[in-house]
């Protein structure tokens, strides 16, 4: 069985690396020459084939863990739900991929100001980023968001991060630097959003691409096989930076 996990974990690095290669070379063409052309059609009717196949590989990882290992039971069915509902489920019932913001609130990414993205989910993201989030901290500390919901950190350590098991410590200045340097970043974006609303499409495009490097090609392809299933979480993650001020907070506040 040991020597199958290896061959699935190589498999799948191959794989989720020449997903993200082909999805940040079509980040880097200019897509506006065959825009509604067959040849675009194509292109993102194979990138969706070959996510939803990436998606079902999670999904059996997770159902194998779950016989394995009946006490992370509860999580894994919590971090697969919330996973399934908001990154497939609502999208493709609604044929509207913004529903992912309710999830992913603002600092992780800027999705509930798209101009693409309704009133009912930006309010949805706005009220799970501004209230949501402190509220399940402050009563179970980071374990509440970032154990049993969150759609990213906390479902692909559990399913894909479980392969994995590199020697802890590494690129700890990292850590120290990165998480506190987005979470500026991103509060910088937003004050700009306010303040100076012209800007709201550039902002946006980087942030997007800001994304797509920090917690899809980088923690994927690098931080998980070379730090760990959480290293998003631990090294990166802006929205795991503000759920770590709120306990300092809360801690202060106790003492
Ligand atoms: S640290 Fe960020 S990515 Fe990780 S579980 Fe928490 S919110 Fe999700």
């Amino acid at each position: 069985m040991k020597k199958s996990l290896t061959s699935l974990r190589n498999f799948l690095w191959v794989f989720v690396t020449a997903i993200f290669a082909v999805d940040f070379a079509k980040i880097l063409m200019d897509t506006s020459l065959i825009a509604g052309s067959m040849h675009q059609q194509m292109i993102n009717t194979f990138l969706r084939s070959i996510f939803a196949l990436f998606e079902l590989i999670m999904a059996c990882l997770i159902i194998y863990f779950m016989i394995k290992y009946p006490e992370r039971r509860l999580r894994l069915l919590s971090v697969s739900f919330f996973h399934y509902t908001f990154i497939l489920f609502l999208p493709i019932a609604f044929k509207d991929f913004t529903w992912m913001a309710v999830l992913y609130p603002w600092p992780q990414t800027l999705l509930a100001f798209d101009p693409k993205t309704s009133w009912l989910v930006s309010a949805l993201s706005l009220f799970v980023g501004f209230v949501v989030v402190p509220l399940l901290t402050f009563r179970w500390g980071k374990k509440g968001f970032c154990g049993y919901v969150c759609p990213h950190g906390a479902f692909y350590s559990e399913a894909y991060g479980r392969l994995f098991s590199p020697p802890a410590g590494r690129l700890k200045w990292l850590r120290t630097y990165l998480p506190r340097l987005y979470f500026l970043f991103m509060a910088v974006a937003l004050a700009l959003i306010f303040l100076v609303p012209s800007a709201l499409d550039p902002v946006r495009q980087t942030q997007k691409v800001a994304f797509f490097l920090a917690s899809q090609m980088l923690y994927l392809v690098v931080g998980v096989p070379l730090v760990g299933a959480r290293s998003y979480c631990t090294h990166c993650c802006p929205l795991g930076y503000e759920i770590g001020l709120i306990l300092r907070y809360k801690q202060n506040d106790n003492g």
